[in-house]
């Protein structure tokens, strides 16, 4: 009888190392501004904007890349849930940006799927 190898695809190591699992997993200190069974939401360390927050799936994600077909409604929530801190922020009217990079040539640093919220000042049109 054959045995099933581990499944490691996706990196069982990465999620071990990653920053955001260890906020996830309260092991890393963060401010969290909102939380349900799927993401959590908390400001980023190194703000580019005076309203900069980071919404993150709980589970370990590495990048939009690796994102499921059938898990898309994740992308959904969070937008969700970024619409409603951006009314909690007071950036609803004034206007914000929500960005997902993805991969290195995307400009994403923590391999684990993140939505920056950005606001509270004119941001820049520039796209990269
Ligand atoms: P990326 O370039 O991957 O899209 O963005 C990663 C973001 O995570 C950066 O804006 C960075 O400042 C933020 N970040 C990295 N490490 C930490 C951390 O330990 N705590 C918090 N709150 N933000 C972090
Ligand atoms: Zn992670």
């Amino acid at each position: 009888m054959s045995r099933a190898k581990p499944n490691t695809k996706g990196g069982n190591r990465g999620k071990m190392d990653c920053i955001f699992c260890q906020i996830v997993a309260g092991e890393i200190p963060s401010k969290i501004l909102y939380q349900d069974e799927e993401v959590i939401a908390f400001r980023d360390i190194n703000p580019m904007a005076s309203t900069h927050l980071l919404i993150i799936p709980r589970r370990h994600i590495p990048s939009l890349a690796h994102l499921p077909d059938t898990e898309t409604p994740l992308i959904g929530h969070m937008v969700k849930v970024a619409n409603q801190l951006a009314k909690g922020e007071g950036i609803a009217e004034s206007g914000y940006r929500l960005v997902i990079n993805c991969g290195k040539e995307g400009g994403q640093l923590v391999p684990h799927l993140h939505m920056h919220l950005l606001g509270g000042r004119r941001l820049s049109g520039a796209l990269g």
